[in-house]
């Protein structure tokens, strides 16, 4: 609302009501097992300096006609600060389940899914999809490819980064009765539970940092581990995950027309973490757009909307400063040590015969080379500790 008004918010906020919706609608028409709940979600703070901006956005909520209301305690064994909100009529669900029975029932509508099929160019002239063994033509093409592939005059890796966050699920003897959670201060946590034939599994999340400049990403673990143990002093850790997803330089995703230069190519991504309502908003814009050349929420998500705001062209300049001294740094990483002094378990980039190579080492001593340089932006992947792998710290693509 600050950034673009009250106009475009409320499309923003139609269009992920109105997605919730759809996927209730979905859920209940086809009975899709998906253990749906419709569920309060709760936003709060712990934060004495965050209390204006609770009372804020509850203000802004409720001028946009969002199911919210004031609360002054949540069901977590947290103090908040008397002042939370409270959206109504959430909903909560298993995602893959979720998606593995839509895939089914777009099956058994007559729907076609070509599974492990990797598109590898995009000719947006001619609407020509390429693939290992294939050229698809098609009438209308919609990249939805999390990072869009193929849309390299787009700037894309210029206008959205990519965050990585952490998620733990601990068992506890005690039970959460109901809601999703989450804060608003300086260390984000979210809460949510999920029932197993079991037990109930509760699911903490928090940690973010922009990805390629976290560090030591097993500490990541191990604070979330750490907290967990603080509030719930009877859990065990079952699961660990971690997520990696794109938040667009003013924070709305791109979702339509890739460019005015081609007809019939879309893009839609940038979900900031919020896929599940986002991602399906994607969906009814880009459907209405090709069925009947527009939708209601199409200008606040138009990939080709005007940014001329203060606040994005301050993130754009500090994103800009940081991916510079990312691609700057990443130049000149390079880690003298010999190759038997790499550990088990552990990725470096190295000089080796005087070339720059990214040297990874497993359990068995076996050992793995990569060229590190991205022949695309030429920056130079780093390795990620926890998940044993190299990505691109300027968008983060793994390799
Ligand atoms: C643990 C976790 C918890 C989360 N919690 C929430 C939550 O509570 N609420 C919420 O809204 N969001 C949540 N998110 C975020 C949400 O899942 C993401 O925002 C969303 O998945 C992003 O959707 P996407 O379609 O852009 O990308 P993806 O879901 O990554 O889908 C992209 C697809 O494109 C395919 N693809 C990529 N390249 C190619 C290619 N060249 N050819 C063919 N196919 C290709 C990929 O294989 C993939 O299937 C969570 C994410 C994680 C991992």
């Amino acid at each position: 609302m600050n950034l673009y008004g009250q106009e475009l918010a409320k499309q923003y906020a139609n269009a992920n009501q109105q997605a919730i919706r759809f996927i209730t609608e979905i859920v209940e028409k086809y009975h899709l097992e998906c253990e749906f709940t419709k569920e309060p979600a709760y936003v709060y703070t712990q934060d004495e300096e965050s209390v204006a901006s609770i009372n804020k956005e509850l203000l802004a909520a409720l001028s946009l006609g969002l199911p919210a209301e004031a609360v002054e305690s949540i069901e977590l064994p947290i103090n908040i600060k008397k002042t939370g909100i409270r959206f109504e009529n959430q909903a909560q669900f298993h995602p893959r389940k979720y998606v593995l029975a839509l895939a089914k029932l777009f099956t058994d509508l007559g729907g076609v899914l070509y599974e492990k099929t990797k598109a590898v160019k995009l000719d947006p002239k001619n609407k020509i999809v390429q693939t290992d063994n294939h050229a698809i033509t098609a009438k209308h093409i919609v990249v939805a490819t999390h990072y869009p592939c193929f849309t390299e005059g787009h700037m894309f890796f210029a206008r959205m980064s990519p965050y990585t966050s952490y998620i733990t699920g601990v068992r506890r003897n005690s039970i959460l009765n109901s809601g999703m959670y989450i804060n608003i201060d300086s260390h984000i946590h979210s809460f949510r539970y999920t029932n197993t034939k079991n037990y109930q599994l509760l699911l903490l999340g928090g940690e973010s940092h922009k990805t390629g400049h976290g560090q030591d990403e097993t500490l990541r673990y191990k604070a979330l581990h750490d907290y967990a143990d603080e509030l719930y002093p009877d859990m065990s850790v079952a699961y660990n995950w971690s997520a990696q997803d794109y938040i667009t330089i003013d924070y709305i995703p791109y979702i339509g027309l890739l460019s005015e230069d081609y007809e019939d190519i879309y893009v839609g991504t940038g979900y900031g973490k919020w896929g599940m309502t986002n991602g399906t908003a994607a969906a009814l814009v880009i459907r209405d757009l090709i069925k009947q050349g527009s939708n209601p929420w199409q200008d606040v998500y138009s990939p080709s909307r005007h940014m001329t705001v203060d606040g994005f062209k301050k993130n754009l300049v500090a994103d800009s400063i940081m991916n510079a001294g990312n691609f700057i740094s990443s130049h000149y990483k390079v880690n003298h040590k010999d190759i038997a002094h790499l550990e088990q378990g552990q990725g470096d980039i190295l000089k080796l015969d005087h070339r720059k190579v990214a040297v990874y080492r497993d359990h068995h001593n076996k050992y793995y080379f990569l060229d590190p340089t991205c022949p695309h932006l030429k920056c130079v992947v780093t390795f990620n500790d926890a998940e044993k792998n190299m990505g691109l710290p300027l968008s983060w693509i793994k390799v």
